[in-house]
Parts: C-alpha cells; sequence; structure tokens
C-alpha cells in the first residue's frame, strides 16, 4: 500500500487583514503538517473579486512568514496555479462533468425571488433553503427564461432522502440528512466558480488529505463531499476548530481592540508570543514552557483539539511576550528595538543601553521611558525624593560625583560613597539611584550606568553635591 504523505493547507479569502482566528487555522494546518512530516499549502481564494484585493494577498502571505509559517506550495510557484483567480479552467472542466452527469440545472431565480421564499420559510418556523423552484424547469421553460435576458446561476442538484457521513476530527460522527440540504449554487450568473465548488475541487487537485478550518464551515462539509462525490474525487479528512472568542466569551471582533496579526505586530509583538498563545487556543497542551517553532510541531496533537470556544486574551499573551522577549539573544533583542534606542550612540553603548532595561521591556514602546532617563535631561525629582536626597547630603553627593568624574561606574561610586560617608544599604541606594534615575523602581542600576553617558552620570549627582 503506498502512503500518501499527508497534506494540508490554508486557504484565506484576501478581503482584509489576517485575523487572528484564521492565523490559528494556519499555524494549526502548518503544526498538523509537520508533526507528521508532510507538506503545507497555500491557497488563495481570490474568487470574490470586488472584495478581494492583491495588497491583503501580499500581506497575508507577509504575516505569516513573519510566524514563521512557511508553505511548500502557493503563490509565486511556477504557473502559480495557487490563486482560484487562475484556475477558472479547471473549474470549468469539472463544472462540465457535472453537468454531463446531470448533477446540475440553471437557476433563473432573481435575487429577490429567492429573499422572499427565505423569509416565507422563516415565518414558518422552518429553516430556510432553496425551494428548488427551477430544478424540474421545462426545457421550453429554461429557453424562455433565457430568452427574457435572465443569466442564470447553476445548481447542484442534491439527491433527495440520503444521509451524508463523515468523521470530524475534532467534533467526532457527523450526519446530515440531504433532505435538510437546498440545492446549492456551483456558478455565479457570470460564470465564476462559488465557495462549496471552487474550494472543494482544489482540495482534491491539490492533494489535500487533511483540512483544519473554522467551525464556521462545519456545516459546508456535507455539500462539498457531495459535490467530490459526484465527481468521484478524493475527499479529505476534516477538523473544524473551536471558535476564538475575546476574553469576555463573545466572538472575537474589533470590539476587543486588535484582531488582526499585522495589528499585534505593528504594536511589536514577537512571532513567537503570538505562536505560542494561539497553540494553546482550542489545543490543550501539557507543555507550559515557551516551544521554539522547531519544537511546537512534535507537541501538536489533533487528539488535543478541543470543542469548547477558545479564549484569545491579551493578558495571556502578554505572559508569552515576557517570556519570549527576556530569553531571546541579545542581538535579537537589538534588533527589535533598534527604531526605538538613539542612533547617536556607537554599538557598544546601545547593546549595553537594551541589555539593562530589556527586563522592564514588554513591548517597544516601552523603551522611550528609559530612553529618557539613561540618555536624556537630568530627571526631575519629585518632593519625596528630594528629601530623601537632602537626608543623604552634601558630601554624600561630593564623593559619588567625584568618583563619576574620575570614571567609576557604579562600583567606583558606592566605594567612594561608602569611604565618606559610612552609608550603607537603603540610605546609600535610594538616594543614589533618585539622583540618578529619579525613581526608586526599575532596572538594576549597575548595568543602567554602563549606559549611561558619563557626563550625565556626574552631572546628576553632582547637582545636589553643594
Ligand atoms: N476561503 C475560506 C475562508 O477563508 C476557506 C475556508 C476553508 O478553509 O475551507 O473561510
Ligand atoms: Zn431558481
Amino acid at each position: 500500500m503506498s502512503a500518501t504523505r499527508v497534506t494540508t493547507r490554508f486557504a484565506p479569502s484576501p478581503t482584509g487583514e489576517l485575523h487572528l482566528g484564521n492565523a490559528r487555522t494556519a499555524l494549526f494546518s502548518w503544526l498538523f503538517a509537520r508533526h507528521h512530516g508532510g507538506s503545507f499549502v497555500l491557497r488563495i481564494e481570490d474568487t470574490d473579486t470586488e472584495r478581494s484585493k492583491e495588497p491583503f494577498t501580499q500581506a497575508l502571505m507577509d504575516d505569516l512568514r513573519w510566524m514563521g509559517l512557511v508553505w511548500d506550495r502557493g503563490p509565486g510557484d511556477p504557473g502559480d496555479e495557487y490563486r482560484q483567480s487562475r484556475r477558472g479552467a479547471i473549474y470549468a472542466r469539472h463544472s462540465a462533468t457535472l453537468d454531463a452527469r446531470g448533477f446540475t440545472y440553471p437557476c433563473y431565480c432573481t435575487p429577490l425571488e429567492l429573499e422572499m421564499s427565505r423569509k416565507a420559510q422563516l415565518a414558518a418556523g422552518r429553516p430556510p433553503r432553496y425551494a428548488g423552484t427551477c430544478r424540474d424547469l421545462s426545457p421550453e421553460a429554461r429557453v424562455r427564461k433565457s430568452a427574457q435576458g435572465i443569466s442564470p446561476t447553476t445548481r447542484f442538484r442534491v439527491p433527495a432522502g440520503r444521509v451524508v457521513e463523515f468523521d470530524d476530527m475534532v467534533h467526532g460522527a457527523q450526519r446530515f440528512a440531504t433532505d435538510d440540504i437546498g440545492d446549492f449554487i456551483l456558478r455565479r450568473a457570470d460564470g465564476s466558480a462559488a465557495f462549496f465548488f471552487s474550494n472543494a475541487i482544489d482540495d482534491a487537485a491539490m492533494g489535500i488529505t487533511h483540512v483544519l478550518r473554522g467551525e464556521d464551515h462545519l456545516t459546508n462539509t456535507p455539500r462539498q463531499l457531495l459535490v467530490l462525490e459526484a465527481l468521484e474525487l478524493r475527499t479529505p479528512t476534516y477538523g473544524h476548530l473551536s471558535l476564538l472568542v475575546g476574553a469576555d466569551g463573545a466572538p472575537l471582533s474589533k470590539r476587543h481592540g486588535a484582531t488582526s496579526v499585522r495589528e499585534f505586530r505593528e504594536r511589536g509583538y514577537l512571532p513567537g508570543a503570538l505562536a505560542n498563545h494561539l497553540f494553546r487556543l482550542g489545543h490543550s497542551s501539557g507543555e507550559n514552557g515557551v516551544l521554539s517553532p522547531e519544537a511546537m510541531p512534535r507537541h501538536f496533537t489533533v487528539k488535543h483539539l478541543g470543542r469548547a470556544p477558545a479564549r484569545f486574551e491579551e493578558s495571556q499573551l502578554n505572559v508569552w511576550q515576557r517570556e519570549v522577549a527576556h530569553h531571546m539573544p541579545l542581538e535579537d533583542s537589538e534588533r527589535w528595538l533598534a527604531a526605538e534606542t538613539p542612533d547617536d550612540i556607537d554599538p557598544a553603548r546601545r547593546r549595553a543601553f537594551i541589555a539593562a532595561i530589556r527586563p522592564n521591556v514588554l513591548l517597544p514602546k516601552d523603551v522611550a521611558h528609559w530612553r529618557a532617563v539613561v540618555f536624556g535631561a537630568s530627571p526631575p525629582l519629585d518632593a519625596g525624593a528630594l528629601e530623601r536626597v537632602r537626608e543623604a547630603g552634601p558630601a554624600f553627593f561630593r564623593a559619588a560625583a567625584d568618583a563619576a568624574r574620575a570614571g567609576g561606574k557604579l562600583k567606583g561610586i558606592v566605594n567612594a560613597v561608602q569611604a565618606a560617608t559610612g552609608a550603607k544599604g537603603p540610605s546609600l541606594w535610594k538616594p543614589l539611584r533618585l539622583a540618578l534615575t529619579g525613581t526608586t523602581e526599575g532596572p538594576e542600576l549597575a548595568p543602567l550606568l554602563d549606559a549611561m553617558p558619563d557626563s550625565a552620570i556626574h552631572d546628576r549627582l553632582n547637582r545636589f553635591a553643594a
């Protein structure tokens, strides 16, 4: 028996920024492929020509690369067969097969007629579905409709009285009665392929073995299985991922603040932090530490996918962000925070600065404060702080300033002050820290002074020396 290589795909519609829910779908699909040593395909579902925009395609590919979700096949490959807008001929071919096999018929219903039928069914307390109006139109009636200038859509003739069954990787055994499924549109009036059709055809044509996608598609699956069966094409195994909700339990939306990968990226979140949070959304993991992109696939198990809505929480993301940001190589931190550091300082000082403040930085925006503290004017002191500094006395600061002028860093300054005044413990540290940084909190003083210009250290101490 020839084992088929596991192949998964991510199939976004480029009608907006990459949403967190979709990013998680992409991550899980990528992990599933990597876990099984399989292949991951990116397919751009741009059949909605009104709403699909090339810049969205470019942006979402960029966001996927940023997350490390590299695809093995996708747009840009020879022939560029990975955008649905370029696959019209393939859909036309399969469409002709379905026509020839009697699985289709033209539907002349206008949007208004369909809407009225829908309302009538709802009013009667029935789930709305296509009423089958055009299913059995006579050839003469069809000619007449066409003569009126109506371009028909093409509907799939759903077989009556059957049950479609499949085993969902997340939701388990599924059964759908075909009598509950209305005949659905395969081709729009302009001849373009509709979602159910192009999506199913492409999964088969691209050799997709496993589809992970949002739960909102669960009820689409029986329709797609019917299409594939009618075409005698191979069906993938489906798994429908639980909904992503915000901290309040409502479906993740703008109201929760940032919801796209782009927004988090622009705020300086790190891909490893986002991936680690998404990894645990609807996927239980006994792995409590940060997983690297190399290790993550090993720990991904479809069996651990849950059905309950998964909560995206910024506070939780921040936990991962802290973890990743504080443990990455210093060079990576430098690159991450480059735009926030002064550009007129030499590389060694820049590195010392980043090393000093890194434990206090969650996002790049946090740098500005420490940048002002280290490189700005002498920090002003509030009344309480002034009081403490005065208590230490001018002799304390004369000794400190002299040591600083002589090029002493923290150790030299501390030794000089101790020798001159005998101060120790908080009565040594607090006045020093206040004079140098304006606050008693923040990064460790020694590394901070390694970054601070010597003249600034001297001036800040010297202002209390008289
Ligand atoms: N383009 C569809 C979407 O973004 C793809 C659904 C699927 O993954 O099958 O919802
Ligand atoms: Zn009709």
